[in-house]
């Protein structure tokens, strides 16, 4: 059984415009121990698939569908039951640790609460199982630390808190919003690693909602590409990097910048923006930007198998350019 099942997910928003669908059905499975990519521009609808899961919407918002966990049902579940599962089972670490760590408790408090609420630990044992945390994700001085408040560490000192807070109880699923984006890359590269190494050895799951296709080729084993709140391609890193199936995927491996590449200073970014979540188009979401697009897109094309754990979203066969390529 999958550790996380996702079917037919759907997110919307009551707004004084109309209604924001920002998620259109989308399923998917997480094994135990696996790693797995959401990636998309902003507004492709990652992080609130994330948020439905985690049953943190907005007050405006609503999820359909269905998200199991362990086999039991999230949606629809009491807050009490959620709490429960929340912070034990499953963590999620946030993209802006500023305010999502409470600026009234000292850093130390913050970690030793979880530890004492999630694993009953005593508070002795719980500061040092949260300083060898701080250790781990690379801060100095934790002792010192722990005694410090949100407001008097830097940006990218707080995500490292965070990312500690969420590996503290060693969930069985962390679920990582743009997680290392504000740090340096030589940290990032750091966390990763440690989030890698982590997933290994207790068999962590990783949901890892990233729009940076480097670090999901380091982390991930498979990946799913979003755009306007659907499913575009879903498959494993070796294939979706070799060799993409849906124009989406191409435009945004084509815009990630290569060593490999002439200094041009052009990268080849996907023209215009996604669509207006209000009022998505009756056709291909992506038509307006796609190049291949032809009358037929204007109908809504299925996910279709194309390989083995291989889907794709799109009336073409294949890339012409890949096929260009590759004969
Ligand atoms: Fe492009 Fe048509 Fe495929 Fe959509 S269905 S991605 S518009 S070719």
């Amino acid at each position: 059984m999958p550790l996380l099942e996702v079917r037919d997910l759907t997110v919307s928003f009551d707004t004084p415009d109309g209604v924001v669908h920002a998620v259109n059905g989308i399923s998917f499975d997480l094994d135990p121990g696996e790693t797995l990519g959401l990636v998309g521009e902003s507004g492709s609808g990652k992080t609130q698939t994330a948020l439905a899961v985690m049953g943190l919407l907005a007050e405006n918002g609503r999820a359909t569908g269905s998200v199991k966990f362990r086999g039991q049902e999230l949606l629809g579940m009491s807050l009490a039951e959620l709490t429960r599962v929340r912070g034990s089972k499953v963590s999620m670490i946030f993209q802006d640790p500023v305010s999502s760590l409470n600026p009234y408790m000292s850093i130390g408090d913050q970690l030793v609460e979880v530890l004492t609420h999630h694993r009953n630990l005593k508070r002795r044992e719980a500061r040092e199982r949260a300083q060898e945390m701080l250790r781990l994700v690379r801060i100095s001085d934790p002792e010192q630390r722990m005694r410090q408040y949100p407001h008097e560490l830097s940006g990218g000192m707080c995500q490292r808190v965070m990312i500690a807070m969420g590996l503290l109880c060693q969930p069985d699923l962390l679920i990582a919003d743009e997680p290392t984006t504000a740090l340096d890359v030589t940290v990032q590269s750091q966390i990763n690693s440690l989030m890698g190494e982590l997933s290994e050895k207790s068999s962590t799951a990783i949901l890892l909602i990233t729009h940076d296709l480097g670090v999901v080729a380091g982390l991930c084993s498979r990946v799913l590409v979003m755009y306007a709140g659907q499913e575009m391609e879903l498959a494993d890193v070796d294939t979706l990097f070799a060799r993409p199936r849906h124009p989406y995927t191409e435009g945004l491996l084509q815009s990630v910048p290569r060593l490999d590449q002439a200094r041009s200073g052009i990268l080849n970014a996907i023209p215009g923006n996604p669509p207006n979540l209000l009022d998505i188009p009756v056709g291909c979401p992506f038509s307006e930007r796609c190049r291949y697009a032809w009358e037929k897109c204007l109908e809504r094309p299925d996910l279709e198998t194309v390989g083995e754990g291989h889907q794709k979203r799109c009336h073409l066969d294949n890339l012409p350019a890949a096929e260009k390529v590759a004969g």
